[in-house]
């Protein structure tokens, strides 16, 4: 099975019908660990039903046991561990059980090539097994297709500065053990560091050694809390440089978390790209897996998401009166198309939200589920779109584009909003 390259991260359940709805435009989907574990039932129904045989993986959010209890605890003064984080802890054995929702996993707690061995283990039966399992014990779920993920990744844990002498090791360490032990289904690795790390020159390099010698197929790259959006442009061409020289190496690198400066990339080197669906083209590592932010209009030639009311600004700013104006200047994707229809007034309906009364008795907005649904799925035809467009131009092309886009659009929104346009092209251009 090929290995995807545009990949939906899956955030929540209602998600489901936009998966199943939009299947033509992404190429696989990565689930949380956790939520795996904790729905399995319904997940394992999703991947042999409605998501039709599309490829698959399991993030195995090992790093989760790694951090501070505090972000795996219910929220509040809880002392309880999530219920979905809990139960993975269940299948993840020791030692990651007897610590969960207690202390942080240390590398001291993986010193035997035995405890190592047998942790890389029960990680990646549980990401080729759980859904299969599910299925066998559940005969309306039974299929004749095979229902693994196309890939497993390697346990890992989250580097920065601190304890990055600690865990680089055994971080590999698990790479190359479970590459010995999944002799079928291609391993991939997982670094995700902090940004001080990546951006330090000097381990930065040696990031590039060893993972240009460790034995997987391929990695994921997370640089957390990395925005595109508000990166210096030394740290785009050092970003950018990096992938040319891992992928040199014949290394698949996926960037998870990866807005369009990262699609471009896919131009230089880069394999693959994943994202949420309307969010999540850059996060931090904590809090582990959850949290889902509101959906913003995704601004196509801008490739950045804009609150429906910077849009509906620079409507009236440009005199963008007619639909042809909003189809030539903003956006013309199918969805974009139905719901304007014959007035630019209906652009309102991307942005139409409901107001309510928080327990605490302070009131809030909050959007409507037409304005989220319309939202996300211009979102995805445009992400669709933005690989297309990758796949079809030359690198001088796409370099040109977001230097038109840069001229045009700095008067409405100032250099200050859209000068990342600026800063791509010419960290590309270098
Ligand atoms: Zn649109």
């Amino acid at each position: 099975m090929n290995i995807p390259r545009h990949w939906i991260r899956y955030g929540a359940h209602p998600e489901k019908t936009f998966l199943k709805r939009l299947d033509k435009l992404y190429d696989g989907v990565i689930f949380h660990a956790n939520m795996v574990a904790y729905y399995k039932k319904g997940i394992a129904g999703f991947i042999t039903g409605p998501l039709n045989r599309k490829p698959f993986c399991i993030d195995p959010l090992t790093h989760a046991f790694g951090h501070s209890p505090i972000f795996i605890l219910k929220s509040g003064e809880s002392s309880e561990v999530k219920p979905a984080i809990k139960i993975l802890s269940q299948y993840y054995g020791e030692p990651v059980e007897r610590n969960t929702g207690i202390r942080p996993l240390d590398v001291v707690d993986f010193d035997s090539q035995r405890l190592r061995e047998d942790f890389c283990r029960r990680i990646m039966n549980f990401e080729k097994n759980i859904i299969t399992e599910e299925i066998s014990e559940n005969a309306k779920y039974v299929t004749t297709e095979s229902q693994i993920p196309c890939l497993i990744i390697a346990p890992y844990f989250y580097m920065n500065i601190l304890n990055y002498s600690s865990w680089r090791q055994l971080n590999l360490q698990f790479i190359n053990i479970s590459k010995d032990v999944e002799r079928v289904i291609p391993v991939f690795g997982s670094l995700v560091v902090s940004k001080e790390l990546f951006f330090d020159d000097d381990l930065r390099k040696q990031l590039l050694e060893d993972y240009s010698d460790v034995g997987c197929s391929g990695i994921f790259l997370w640089i957390a809390s990395f925005d595109e959006h508000r990166a210096s442009r030394s740290e785009l061409s050092k970003y950018k440089n990096f992938i040319i020289e891992l992928s040199n190496r014949g290394k698949k690198i996926i960037s998870l978390y990866g807005g369009y400066f990262s699609i471009i990339l896919l131009k230089y080197g880069l394999y693959g790209v994943t994202h949420g669906l309307g969010y999540g083209e850059e996060r931090d590592v904590t809090p582990v897996g959850g949290g889902l932010p509101r959906v913003k209009y995704y601004f196509p030639k801008l490739h950045g998401r804009t609150f429906f009311r910077e849009v509906a600004y620079v409507i009236r700013a440009a005199n963008w009166k007619s639909p042809a104006d909003f189809f030539e200047n903003i956006c013309d994707c199918d969805c974009c198309k139905d719901t304007i229809g014959n007035d630019v007034k209906n652009f309102s309906k991307f942005g139409s939200s409901k107001s309510g009364i928080r327990r605490d008795g302070i009131s809030f907005e909050y959007q409507t589920s037409e304005a989220k649904t319309l939202a996300t799925i211009h979102y995805l035809l445009n992400k669709h779109r933005e690989f297309d467009f990758i796949d079809t131009n030359s690198k001088e092309r796409i370099i040109e584009e977001l230097r038109d886009s840069f001229n045009k659009h700095k008067r409405f929104f100032g250099v200050g909003e859209v000068g990342y346009l600026e800063n791509w092209a010419d960290a590309l251009a270098e």
